[in-house]
């Protein structure tokens, strides 16, 4: 795939430029690629989505010849690499991660890290987008030999295998030890709602109320071959998504009610 020339890895994230997750995949990155260029967030944009800045400026700061933080959100920080801070040097891979934190079943819809992998893959890149489980064990100590130890292993072997332009990898460790891991499976997204959203409602020192949302992932039985079955069962979950969102089989029921037979 990436031939004999020097490979130019961009890597993001959307925990931000001073998250611990974004040094791993850095140190990951450095395995792979000969050419590492940096761009994330200035601060954690975590539950960003694919939201992009229209209204307000975008400030960058330069840390280093090729590391530069962005106020902004992980959309805004591919969308910089490419158009210009990486101009006249596209990268030949996008790493966004790795996350503090599953992304997983319906919570990819919200994330940041995913959105990142998503700006990439329209950008013409080849993406992946990595999180780390963390908080089933109990512990709350944060696994990142995981990553460190299976990423780079494991990142040669998808590149090698390769995927469609328009297909990006959704990767999550699970939360143990590098030694437990039992394999990596190609999975799919698990459907439905893992978690429980709840407002914490409170009021300010002068009486004003404000609002926390809290969310409580919800542990229960996975459906097998899915994200969320993989990383309850001790392997890398690999899931391959596309950005077509289309639900082919509500096409076909709402043209037939509706009279279409013909249409799509
Ligand atoms: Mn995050």
């Amino acid at each position: 795939m990436m031939g004999k020339r020097k490979m130019r890895i961009l890597v993001t994230n959307d925990d931000g430029i001073g998250a611990p997750g974004l040094d791993v995949l850095i140190e990951i990155a450095r395995q792979l690629g000969d050419e590492i260029w940096v761009v994330a967030p200035e601060t954690n944009q975590s539950g960003v989505a694919h939201s992009f800045t229209l209204h307000d400026p975008l400030r960058m700061r330069a840390i280093d010849e090729r590391v530069f933080a962005i106020r902004g959100t992980p959309t805004d920080c591919v969308i910089m690499a490419k158009h210009f801070i990486m101009k006249d040097a596209p990268p030949d891979l996008v790493l966004s991660g790795v996350n503090l934190g599953q992304n997983t079943a319906d919570e990819i819809t919200y994330s940041g890290t995913v959105a990142a992998a998503i700006e990439g893959t329209l950008a013409g890149f080849p993406s992946i987008a990595l999180s780390l489980a963390h908080g089933h064990d109990g512990t709350g100590t944060v696994k990142w030999e995981t990553p460190m130890t299976h990423g780079v292993p494991m990142i040669r072997q998808l590149l090698a295998a390769g995927w469609p332009p328009h297909v990006f990898l959704n990767v999550n460790f699970p939360d143990c030890a590098p030694e437990q891991i039992k394999g990596i499976a190609i999975t799919r997204q698990a459907y439905g709602h893992p978690g429980q959203l709840r407002i914490n409602d409170r009021l300010d020192t002068r009486g004003i109320p404000y609002f926390w949302i809290e969310y409580k992932r919800l542990n229960t039985t996975p459906q097998q071959g899915t994200d969320v079955w993989a990383l309850a069962s001790q392997q890398i979950s690999v899931t391959p998504l596309y950005l077509d969102l289309t639900h082919d089989e509500t096409c076909k029921t709402l043209s037939h009610a509706l009279g279409q037979e013909n249409a799509a």
